[in-house]
Formats: C-alpha cells, structure tokens, sequence
C-alpha cells in the first residue's frame, strides 16, 4: 500500500486527537481543525513529491505569530507543538497499522517531520534574536538618555551657574570704571544688569538645594488652610504679563474642590504648581491656550494644567520628571532666536513631584507626543489629598503611594467622568 493511502487511514483519528489535545474553546477548536487540515494536505504532497518543503509556507505562518509575552518569555510554541504533533502521529500509527505498514510510513514520514522541527526552530531562533536585539535597542537607548541626563548636569552647571557670573562680573567691572567718571544715574542700570545676574543665580541655587531636599527626603512642609482656587488665580495673575507679552491665553476655570479649605503648605504649592506653569507659557507657541481645571475624587483632589504646546513623547514622560531630564537644549533656553523650543535646567517638574509627593499627593503628564509643528499639547495632573486637618508629616510620603494607585485607576480626563 502506497504511504499516502496509509497516511489518509490515520487522518480523521488524528485531527480528532491532536484538536482535542491542543486546543482549548470551541471557536479556537474549530480555526486549529483548518489549520491541521491544511497541515495535513501539505504533508500529503510533501510525500508525494518526496519534497519537505511542501510545509515551509505553514510552519513560516505559526512561526510569525508569537506575542510579545511569548518572545519575553522565551517560549518555543512551534517547535513545541511541531514536536506533539510528530509523537502523537507515531502513537497513531502503531495503533492503527500493521508493523510493515507503520514501518514504511514512519520511514517516509521521519525525515518530513525533521525538515519541519529544523526549518521551525531556525524561524524561532531567528524571531527571538530579531526580538532581543530590538529590546536591546531600547534598553541601550533609554541608558543613552539617562546618561544624557547625568551629562546634561555638566552642562546646566557650566550654563546656568557661569552665565549670570560672567555677567555679573561684567557690570560689576563697568560700575567701577563708570563710577570714577560717570554722573550717578548710570550707576542705577548697572545695578539693575548686577541684579539680574543674582537673581538668575539664586534661582538655580535654590532649585539646586531643593531637588537636594527632596532626594534626601528633608523636605519639611508648614501645613496650612490653603483654597486651591485662590492659589491658581493668584498664580494665573503673577503670568499676567508673561501670557499676554506671547499673545497666550489662560483660563482658570472654578472646579469642585476649588473653593474647598484643604490643608498643605501654600508656598511650596504655589512653587510646584508655578513650575508646571511656567513651562506650560515656555512650551507652547505664542497665540497658544492654557487652561486649568480639576475636579474631586474619593479622597483627592485633581488639578490639571492643559496646553496647546509642543507635547511630549512618551518615552520621555517620566524622564521629565528626574533632575536634569531637560529635553530641550539648554543652550537656546534664553535665546531670541526661538520662541519655545529651548530648555531649562530640568529641576522644575522634579522640584514639583517632590512637592506633591512630600503632600502625599503625584502628579503624571499625557500628552499624544512631540511635535513642533502640529502642537499636541501637553496635560499635567496633579493629585492632591483632601486633608481637612494638618497630619503628621512622617505620614505624607505614606500617602503618596495611595495616590498614585488611584491615579492609575482614574480615567484620564476629567471631562470623561463628568460626561
Ligand atoms: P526645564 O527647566 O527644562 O523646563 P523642567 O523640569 O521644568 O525643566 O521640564 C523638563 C522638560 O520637560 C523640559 O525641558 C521640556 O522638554 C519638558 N516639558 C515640561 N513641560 C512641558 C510642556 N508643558 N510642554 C512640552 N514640554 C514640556
């Protein structure tokens, strides 16, 4: 008897057996009956043709479906089930032919069979390499970025700390000579240029000394009755001539829990919340729109700082808010030539997490991506515990944690829930 005709006598008991062996459901049961039986088919003409590469396109197919968890895993799917495949038809054939018969067809079957399991696991191979070599790539990216960041510390130092000196020593320089020759008003504007250069120090200085606070957790909070509503207008009057000298707008909007009495430390917040601000004014482009809002939830309450700004990728999120994150070059950051595509020092939104957290509050940004042409716009959300008493501030940071939990089980906007 020719092997095909020993072959067609195993086949109903053998795609009865292996779709009940392999696969769980009846709608996955019936996708993986086709697919035996296309298996099959190519089997059959693999024999007939004495050509195992009849099976090549369909291992190529169930080798090109495994998921990213499979690869993460290191899970051999085809091979593995290549190799039930292959032990089940052997069982089969020993109970359904005679010894010659099952001689003959195994001995035409063996060398089909191991073309398949080598051409599958080369293809897994090949997919596990592809897959860790592009995981590396971005494991090798995302320490480049870190490191940037490291470096980016040489360069704020070198940028933000010699610039206002060397200005500084300049009018310092002109004052004296100018004041041996020059009428007294002079002395006024060379003052003005010397105050500047200190002002721009101290502000460095002092961002510099905070973030160091709040790395070692010596951020000490003078809880207060703060009204949210009453700090963001406050702070919406301060961009005043900001907003307006960029032709921007910005919209405080009243919220449930703006009017609330919370307890929280009134100047760090307006700090935190003046950082998120000023970059929302330094990152969108003129004629751009700000708006604040929020809402309440169990417990918090939120407020989120929206622009119509250049965004931010995602792969930079979080790396935004570690010091030094800066995306931007630090180098334009004060220049004419552009408006909004400059850096800063990259203190300002690690400076407001750790205010918020030390509240026992987080604060996480969406936004679509980057892109400086089409502006997505940016969204920071702030949550912070309504707390209608001063707690003890050992317990903050214990609440910080609570908080992220609900900001990660919260749907993102607020119109969302309000809807
Ligand atoms: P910087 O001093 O660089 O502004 P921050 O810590 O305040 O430092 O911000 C870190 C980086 O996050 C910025 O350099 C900028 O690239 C990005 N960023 C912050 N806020 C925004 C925003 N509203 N829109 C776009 N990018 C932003």
């Amino acid at each position: 008897m020719s092997v095909l005709l020993l072959l067609a006598k195993i086949q109903p008991a053998w795609i009865y057996r292996l779709t009940n062996a392999l696969a769980r459901g009846a709608g996955v049961r019936e996708t993986f009956e086709a697919q035996l039986n296309r298996f099959f088919d190519m089997l059959a003409h693999a024999m007939d043709t004495g050509d195992p590469a009849w099976l090549d396109p369909i291992i190529l197919d169930w080798s090109n479906s495994p998921t990213t968890s499979d690869l993460r895993a290191g899970e051999k799917n085809i091979t593995a089930v290549l190799n039930q495949i292959f032990l089940m038809t052997y069982d089969l054939i020993r109970e359904n032919l005679t010894e010659q018969e099952a001689l003959d067809l195994t001995g035409a079957l063996i060398p089909i069979f191991t073309h398949a399991l080598e051409k599958a696991a080369r293809i897994e191979m090949e997919t596990s390499i592809a897959f860790i070599s592009s995981e590396l790539f971005e494991v090798q990216q995302k320490l480049e970025k870190l490191d940037r960041s490291k470096s980016n510390f040489i360069a704020v130092a070198a940028h933000e700390l010699k610039t206002p000196l060397t200005l500084i020593e300049g009018y310092a320089a002109m004052m004296h000579d100018i004041l041996r020759s020059a009428p007294n008003g002079m002395a006024d504007s060379l003052m003005e240029g010397i105050n500047n250069g200190i002002r721009r120090l101290r502000a460095i200085v002092d961002d510099m000394i905070d973030v160091s606070l709040i790395d070692n957790n010596m951020l000490s909070l003078a809880f207060q009755p703060v009204w949210l509503g009453q700090l963001l207008n406050l702070l919406a009057n301060e961009f005043k001539d900001d907003i307006a000298s960029r032709n921007q707008r910005l919209t405080v909007r009243k919220f449930p829990g703006s009017e609330q009495m919370i307890f929280a430390d009134p100047e760090r917040l307006y700090q935190a919340f003046r950082n998120i601000l000023s970059n929302a004014v330094k990152y969108t482009p003129d004629g751009g729109q700000i708006t604040i809002d929020g809402r309440t939830l169990p417990g918090f309450i939120e407020v989120t700082i929206a622009d119509t700004g250049i965004g931010i990728s995602l792969e930079d999120q979080e790396i935004i808010f570690e010091k030094f994150g800066g995306l931007g070059n630090v180098s334009l950051h004060s220049s004419g030539k552009t408006k909004f595509k400059g850096g800063g020092p990259g203190l300002g939104l690690p400076i407001a997490r750790g205010i918020f957290e030390a509240h026992g509050g987080t604060v996480w940004v969406e936004s679509e991506g980057h892109d400086e042409v089409r502006c997505p716009g940016s969204t920071f959300h702030v949550l912070l515990p309504l707390r209608t008493e001063a707690p003890d501030p050992k317990l903050a940071k214990l609440f910080g944690s609570q908080a992220r939990q609900i900001a990660e089980s919260t749907p993102s906007s607020p119109k969302d829930e309000q809807a």
